[in-house]
């Protein structure tokens, strides 16, 4: 079984409009975190830019969370704006469905393949891990990671999912040998 893995190079940009120039695109920058105590509540926010006019807004992380309920360890990465949290928080499904945006995966991730096979006897089994959760289409990273058109990864792709429908959890497919 041959590995294929498709990882981040950096972080997805934000589908959202923007309240004052209506831009579409907004930006972690280098990834911080806003924490405010009142009294023993801790609101936690993610602060993301515009990329047209830079106009910063706060995404809500926590709200009104009583600190003693943190990890200490979750609480000091909010302060230092630790790269992994902030990664861990932009790319939860929930964050991103409660602060109303979705990610822009265009241009923030590649496809690792191992070296075209030259030995191998057909079929060849493939197995496509996700070290990041970015949404592709089964038949156009295939297409990509093989070097062949649409058409030859219909005629020669066996696949237990449907290749035109977008996923980001692991697969396996089988290459059928050419004509
Ligand atoms: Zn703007």
């Amino acid at each position: 079984m041959l590995p294929w893995v498709v990882r981040r190079t950096r972080l997805p940009l934000l589908s959202s409009r923007c309240v004052a120039c209506r831009s579409e695109s907004a930006t972690t920058g280098e990834g911080r975190f806003r924490v405010n105590a009142n009294g023993k509540l801790l609101d936690v926010w993610l602060l993301v830019r515009c990329v047209s006019c830079d106009r910063t807004a706060k995404l809500t992380v926590r709200e009104r969370t009583p600190v003693g309920s943190f990890d200490p360890a979750e609480l000091r990465g909010y302060r230092v704006n630790d790269p992994e949290l902030v990664a861990s928080t932009l790319l939860d499904p929930l964050f991103a469905r409660r602060n109303r945006f979705t990610l822009d995966w265009t241009g923030a991730w590649r496809l690792d393949t191992p070296p075209v096979w030259h030995d191998e006897t057909w079929p060849v089994q493939v197995e496509v891990v996700f070290d990041d959760p970015v949404p592709v289409r089964p038949e156009r990273l295939i297409a990509q990671g093989l070097g062949l058109s649409r058409n030859q990864v219909l005629r020669r792709i066996k696949c237990d999912i449907p290749l035109r429908r977008t996923t980001s959890t692991g697969f396996t497919f089988t290459v059928m040998a050419g004509d």
